[in-house]
């Protein structure tokens, strides 16, 4: 059996992995990749890449459908998914090609196959196995199932990204960022959607004034919500559709497709962890201290498989600070994990970056925080019958009014987010953003000029 030696053995070819490996080999290291399926992970192949083209058709479904309002006078005959599908699948190709060519151009030898640990610093994949005094674990994850009954019949988001046709009555079940996203795709293309979550809202962590704005907009724009529905069995009936049943006795279908969107489980039950002496935390995700170390000493962690913000560039950001500690000279680097700026990319999209005003309030307490909020039709819709309104607040702390949470739904909100996450990391108060000239006719300068 062959043996060869590394600086790094990166485990894992996603976004994490990638930036990790390309930082390390950038600075000298001799570096091993392995990967068991497409290079890109998660975000190329099955998440943000897909997920943001099948957005873009949907926005471009909606501003079909307002075209006529401004004068155009279109003929709409329909939309041809599987068209969109070669056109997005044809582009994550190209885009996996880049990778490996990325990998060779900086001489990063990439196995492919499964690795497991043999011990702390060894790793096989085939029959073959690599040994370096660095190992960076960057595994991520896939979507949860759920433990009921006919969980089967219902696909995940990996099932989304393989329809080959729109389907006619779907549900999605969850009520995170996934679940929001995939409905809205499906709403603006034609589906008749259903969202069914197990508590009083969708995405109860994040500030409520986005929550309450979105589920309003879904619910004029024709979505059904079903609260406090805990799903207990999907069953498939005699003419293949298929019905959810809840544990209240609600039942709700037919539907030609069922969504699960209820979370996603780290990638580890592969990589034999015990050889290498990790044990994992309560909820099975691999605990990395603030610079991404193990419990075991040299072997590094990053990205979804540990659990914290579930985000590509968090995990691309952990993956190049590691590097650049290790083989950079930069002494103390770490990703610190807070104020981390995200984007829902919902029908509108919602961004926010910080405390929620609930969050703030438990923090600091209620008689230093104060909160701006600002909400309005955004001008585009002026012309148009749909009305979705923008919602924006600023979460401030203290007499110097500091800003420690942005948050806003509306038109434009995914684009508008990244400047403000700057401001909010340098420590702008509500005096500087008072301070700096709005730009006009757009839904970002009420940010500026909230009273
Ligand atoms: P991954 O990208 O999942 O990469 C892990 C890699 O490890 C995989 O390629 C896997 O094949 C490989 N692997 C696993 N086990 C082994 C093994 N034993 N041996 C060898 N290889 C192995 N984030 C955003 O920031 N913005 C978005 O808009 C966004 N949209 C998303 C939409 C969806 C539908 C989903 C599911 C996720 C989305 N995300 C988004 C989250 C983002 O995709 C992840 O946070 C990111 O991909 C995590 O990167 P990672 O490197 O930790 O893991
Ligand atoms: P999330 O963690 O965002 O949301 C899942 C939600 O589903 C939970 O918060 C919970 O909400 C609900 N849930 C959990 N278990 C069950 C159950 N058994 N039955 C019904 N509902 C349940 O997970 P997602 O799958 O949406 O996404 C995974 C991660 O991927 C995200 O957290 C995010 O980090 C990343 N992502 C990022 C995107 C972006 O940046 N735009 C897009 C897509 C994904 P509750 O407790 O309220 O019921």
């Amino acid at each position: 059996m062959s043996r060869k030696n590394f600086d790094l053995i990166v485990i894992g070819g996603g976004s994490g992995g990638l930036a990790c490996a390309q930082r390390a080999a950038q600075y000298g290291a001799k570096v091993l990749m392995a990967e068991s399926a497409r290079l890109g992970g998660t975000c190329v192949n099955v998440g943000c890449v897909p997920k943001k083209v099948m957005w873009n058709a949907a926005h471009i479904a909606e501003a079909a459908a307002d075209a006529p309002h401004y004068g155009f006078d279109l003929e709409y005959r329909g939309h041809d998914w599987s068209a969109l599908r070669r056109a997005r699948d044809a582009y994550i190709t190209r885009l996996n090609g880049i990778y490996e060519r990325n990998l060779a151009a900086k001489n990063i030898e990439l196995i492919r196959g499964i690795a497991n640990f043999v011990s702390s610093h060894e790793i096989r994949v085939g029959d073959e196995i690599f040994e370096a005094s660095r190992v960076v674990i960057a595994t991520g994850g896939r979507p949860v199932l759920p433990a009921i009954p006919g969980s089967e019949h219902g696909i995940t988001s990996d099932g989304f990204f393989e329809l080959d046709h729109l389907p006619s009555r779907t549900a999605v079940v969850g009520s995170g960022y996934i679940a929001v996203e995939l409905a809205g795709v499906l709403h603006a293309l034609g589906s008749k959607v259903t969202l069914a979550f197990r508590r009083d809202r969708v995405l109860r962590h994040f500030d409520s004034m986005l929550s309450d704005a979105l589920m309003k907009i879904m619910r004029d724009e024709g979505f059904s919500l079903i609260d406090h529905a805990a799903p207990r069995a999907l069953e498939r009936d005699v003419d293949g559709s298929l019905r959810l049943l809840f544990d209240d006795g609600r039942q709700a279908g037919p539907f030609d497709s069922v969504i699960w969107a209820i979370g996603r489980e780290p990638m580890v039950e592969k990589l034999a962890l015990d050889r290498a002496g990790i044990r994992l935390d309560s909820r099975g995700f691999i605990p990395v201290d603030r610079y991404q170390e193990t419990s075991v000493k040299d072997l590094y962690a990053i990205g979804d498989v540990t659990g914290q913000a579930q985000l590509t560039p968090v995990a691309i950001a952990a993956g190049r600070r590691l590097a650049d500690r290790l083989w950079g000279g930069m002494a103390g680097r770490y990703l610190d994990y807070s104020n981390i700026p995200t984007v829902v990319f919902s029908h509108p999209p919602i961004g926010t970056v910080g405390l929620s005003e609930s969050e703030a309030i438990e923090r600091y307490g209620s008689k230093d925080v104060k909160v701006y909020t600002s909400g309005f039709v955004p001008m585009y819709h002026a012309l148009t019958p749909r009305k979705p309104r923008a919602e924006m607040k600023l979460v401030t702390i203290g007499a110097e009014e500091r800003i420690v949470g942005c948050h806003v739904i509306g038109a434009g909100a995914d684009e508008m987010l990244q400047g403000f996450a700057v401001a909010l990391r340098m420590g702008a108060t509500k005096r500087d953003f008072d301070d700096t000239v709005a730009i006009h006719p757009t839904s970002a300068e009420e940010f500026v000029t909230m009273r």
